[in-house]
C-alpha cells in the first residue's frame, strides 16, 4: 500500500472512531478543530487522489448515527450537514463558484446554532412528530423528548403536512448549571452545550429530558417552494407567524463583503449571546436558485457554514496529579498556570491516560498549547518544543495508587491503570457517591464531599451502610453540622430511593461497561433483580443492544460473591428489585396539562412528574388558562390559589395515586 493510500486508511479509520465518539455516545475524545482539520487533510487527499474514492469515506457521509433505543424514522427529504468555511478567502472562493453560474445572488446570512439538528413534523395544524438528523436520511424518534420543550408550539395554524427544521440548543446558563451538580455528583460532564443538548435528546426518560431546560431556534422549511413561497428569508417570515422561534440577528444582502462584515460584527458579540454559536451559516436567499445550486451527497451546494477559529492559549505545566475513579481507574491531570481561553481561566485539564501523555510527551515545566473550541473541557493539543527547559524528565506514569499506594495493575487490552484495592478509600466513596447519582438512586444531599466525610468517620463503607445512615442521627448532626431538618431531608431522600425502578439500581451498582441505557434495556429485559443474576453470557448477548464485553461484565460482576451478598442486603433492607414497566398508559391525564404543587407525602415530585410523564401528561411549572389539573399536596400556596381562580380543576395526591393504580403502574 503506498504512503498515500495508508494516510487514507488511517484518517477514515480515525474520523470514523470520532463519529462514532460525538454522535453516537456524545463523548468526544479530541476537540471540533483537531476533527475538523483531520477531516479536511481527508478530503484533500481524496480530492488529489480520486483513484482512493469510497462512498462509505467519513467525507461522504453526514455525520451521525441512528441508536437502538428510539424508533427509526425515514426523512422525506433528506437533513444533510453544511460545507465549511474558516477565512474570507474560502467564503469567497464559495461565493464566485455560484456568481459562475448565476449573474446575481442574494444571501441571508444567519447564526449557526450549535445544537442538535431536529425535524419538527405537523399534519392538520398538529404537532406529531421530532425526528433527529441521524445518518441524514434515517432518524430517530425524540418526539416525547422535544414536546418537553415548551417554546415549541403543539398547534399552529398552517393545516397542511409541515417538515420544520432547526437546531434544540441548551443555554449557556443551563449548561453551567447541570455541569455543576454533575461534578459535584462525580458524573461525567458534557463536553459543550452541544453535548448536553444531544445527550438530553437521547434520554429514554422524557422526565429527564423535561428538567434539561432546551430551548429552540427554527431556520429550514424544506418544502417551502412546494408551499408557494419564493425565499429563506420569507420562509423563516412564515414560521415567525406560526409561532416557531426564529433567530432575529440575521441579515440579508447581494453584497459578499457585506456579508464578511456582520460575520465580524457577530463575532464580537458572541460570548454575549445567552446560547452558544461555533459560526454562522451563508444560504442564497431565492429558493429556486437553491434548486438549481442542487446538492453533494453531504452538503447543500447553496449554503455554507463559517466556522470561527478555536481559541487557543500557551502556559505552563505546573503539576500532573493521578486521581482514582468508582472503578479504580487512574487517570491523570494537568494542573496549569492559570491562563484566560474563550473568556473562562483554565487551570486543569485532564491527560486521559498515560498513552496520552507519552504520546504528546508532556512533561512537567513544558509551555504546551491548549484550546477550548467552544467546548468547556480544555484540552492540551501540544507541548512547545522549543521551550522545553533543559533537563526535564518524561512523566512517569505512577506504579501505585496515589490515594491507598498499593500496586497499580493494566489490564493486557487496555490503555487505563487501575487500583484494584477494594478497600481503597478513593474507590469506595467514588462508588458509594455514584450509586446515589441523580440518574442512579437520586439520594440528594449524599453528594462526594458528605460521602468523604461519613466515611472518614466510618459511616460509610459500602452501598449498605446508606440505609443504616437513619441510625446514626447524633453523629451526623455532629460532623456535618447538619440541622435536624436536613437529616430529616437525607434521610427521606434515602427512603425514597428504595422506590426506584430496578433500572436505576442496576446502574447504581457501578458494573462497568454499563450505564444508565444499558441498565434499563437489561431491567427492561430481567424484569427482576434475581433474573438478572442468574443471566448467562447466552441469555445475555441475545439482547440486541448488549454485546460480549458487557455481558461478561455483568456475568462477572454477580460471581463476586461481594456483590451477591451486596443484593441480599440491599433486598432485607427493603429496595425495590423489580422493574415496573415504563409502557404509555392512557388515563383521565393523557394529553393533559398537569401542574404540580404543595408537599406531596407518598411520592416525591420527581417520582410524580416521572408517573405523569408516562401517562403522557404534559408537567408545567405554572397554573395557566391551559392548565387542564392542579395536583395539589400539604401547604399549598399561589398556585393553588391562582387554580381555584381559573377554574382549574384540583386533584390530590390520593387521586393520582388512585390512577396509577388503575392503570397498573402502582400496586395498591
Ligand atoms: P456542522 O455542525 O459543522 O454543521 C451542520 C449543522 O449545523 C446542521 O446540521 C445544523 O444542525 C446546524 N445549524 C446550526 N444553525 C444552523 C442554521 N442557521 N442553518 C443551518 N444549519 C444550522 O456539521 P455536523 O455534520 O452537524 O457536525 C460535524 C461537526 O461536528 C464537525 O465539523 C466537527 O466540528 C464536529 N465533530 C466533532 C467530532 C469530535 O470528535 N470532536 C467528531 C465528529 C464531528
Amino acid at each position: 500500500m503506498s504512503e498515500i493510500e495508508n494516510r487514507i486508511q488511517q484518517l477514515r479509520t480515525l474520523l470514523n472512531k470520532y463519529n462514532h465518539q460525538y454522535f453516537v455516545l456524545d463523548n468526544p475524545s479530541v476537540s471540533d478543530y483537531e476533527y475538523d482539520m483531520l477531516l479536511k487533510e481527508l478530503k484533500e487527499l481524496e480530492e488529489a487522489h480520486p483513484e482512493f474514492f469510497d462512498i462509505n469515506s467519513p467525507t461522504n457521509r453526514v455525520g451521525g448515527y441512528i441508536s437502538s433505543g428510539f424508533e427509526k424514522v425515514v426523512h422525506q427529504v433528506n437533513m444533510l450537514s453544511l460545507g465549511n468555511s474558516y477565512n474570507k478567502e474560502d467564503i469567497l472562493t464559495f461565493h464566485n463558484r455560484i456568481i459562475s453560474e448565476i449573474k446575481e445572488v442574494e444571501y441571508v446570512v444567519e447564526l449557526k446554532i450549535d445544537g442538535l439538528a431536529m425535524s419538527l413534523i405537523y399534519e392538520n395544524g398538529k404537532f406529531v412528530k421530532a425526528v433527529t438528523r441521524g445518518d441524514g436520511v434515517t432518524g430517530e424518534d425524540v418526539t416525547s423528548n422535544v414536546r418537553t420543550i415548551r417554546s415549541i408550539p403543539m398547534e399552529i395554524e398552517y393545516q397542511g403536512r409541515l417538515d420544520v427544521r432547526g437546531e434544540i440548543y441548551m443555554p449557556k446558563a443551563v449548561f453551567e448549571r447541570i455541569n455543576k451538580e454533575r461534578k459535584e455528583k462525580v458524573e461525567p460532564l458534557f463536553a459543550n452545550p452541544r453535548n448536553g443538548a444531544a445527550g438530553s435528546i437521547r434520554q429514554l426518560d422524557s422526565a429527564i429530558a423535561a428538567k434539561r431546560g432546551l430551548e429552540a431556534f427554527w431556520y429550514h422549511l424544506p418544502e417551502a417552494l412546494d408551499m408557494g413561497i419564493d425565499s429563506h428569508q420569507n420562509a423563516l417570515i412564515f414560521l415567525e407567524k406560526q409561532g416557531f422561534k426564529v433567530n432575529q440577528l440575521r441579515f440579508v444582502s447581494k453584497d459578499i463583503n457585506e456579508v464578511w462584515n456582520f460575520i465580524k460584527e457577530i463575532a464580537e458579540k458572541r460570548d454575549d449571546l445567552p446560547y452558544e454559536i461555533d459560526g454562522m451559516v451563508i444560504k442564497v436567499n431565492d429558493l429556486r436558485t437553491q434548486v438549481n445550486l442542487g446538492y453533494t451527497a453531504k452538503y447543500p451546494k447553496w449554503a455554507i457554514a463559517y466556522k470561527y477559529p478555536a481559541q487557543q492559549a500557551v502556559t505552563k505545566v505546573l503539576d500532573i496529579y493521578c486521581t482514582v475513579g468508582r472503578t479504580g481507574k487512574v487517570t491523570p491531570n494537568a494542573r496549569f498556570k492559570p491562563v484566560s481561553v474563550a473568556q473562562t481561566t483554565v487551570e486543569y485539564a485532564t491527560l486521559h491516560n498515560a498513552d496520552f501523555i507519552k504520546e504528546k510527551d508532556i512533561r512537567v515545566g513544558d509551555e504546551v498549547v491548549i484550546h477550548k473550541a467552544g467546548d468547556i473541557i480544555p484540552e492540551v493539543i501540544k507541548v512547545v518544543l522549543e521551550k522545553r527547559e533543559e533537563g526535564s524528565e518524561p512523566f512517569k506514569f505512577p506504579e501505585n495508587c496515589p490515594v491507598c499506594k498499593e500496586k497499580l495493575h493494566r489490564y493486557l487490552d487496555g490503555v487505563d491503570y487501575f487500583c484494584q484495592n477494594i478497600d481503597c478509600p478513593a474507590v469506595i466513596v467514588t462508588s458509594i457517591t455514584h450509586f446515589g447519582s441523580r440518574d442512579a438512586m437520586n439520594i440528594e444531599g449524599l453528594g462526594e464531599k458528605t460521602v468523604e466525610v461519613f466515611h472518614k468517620e466510618g459511616l460509610l463503607n459500602n452501598v449498605e451502610d446508606i440505609y443504616l445512615l437513619k441510625n446514626h442521627k447524633e453523629t451526623i448532626i455532629r460532623i456535618e453540622k447538619m440541622g435536624e431538618k436536613s437529616f430529616g431531608n437525607l434521610v427521606n431522600a434515602i427512603e425514597n430511593s428504595k422506590k426506584n425502578n430496578l433500572d436505576k439500581l442496576i446502574f447504581g451498582l457501578g458494573i462497568k461497561h454499563i450505564g444508565a441505557k444499558a441498565a434499563l434495556t437489561l431491567a427492561k429485559h430481567f424484569k427482576t433483580m434475581d433474573n438478572l443474576m442468574q443471566a448467562t453470557m447466552e441469555d445475555l448477548t441475545l439482547i440486541y443492544e448488549v454485546g460480549e464485553v458487557m455481558a461478561d461484565s455483568v456475568v462477572s460482576f454477580f460471581q463476586d460473591d461481594n456483590n451477591v451478598k451486596l443484593i441480599k442486603s440491599l433486598k432485607e433492607h427493603g429496595i425495590n428489585m423489580k422493574y415496573i414497566s415504563s409502557e404509555i398508559y392512557t388515563s383521565i391525564f393523557t394529553n393533559k396539562t398537569v401542574v404540580l404543587t404543595g408537599t406531596l407525602t407518598n411520592l416525591t415530585r420527581n417520582q410524580a412528574t416521572e408517573y405523569l410523564n408516562r401517562l403522557q401528561a404534559k408537567v408545567t411549572g405554572s397554573v395557566s388558562k391551559s392548565t387542564d389539573y392542579l395536583i395539589y399536596g400539604a401547604d399549598a400556596g399561589s398556585k393553588y390559589n391562582r387554580a381555584v381562580e381559573l377554574n382549574v380543576e384540583l386533584l390530590t395526591e390520593q387521586d393520582l395515586l388512585d390512577e396509577l393504580i388503575k392503570v397498573g403502574l402502582l400496586q395498591q
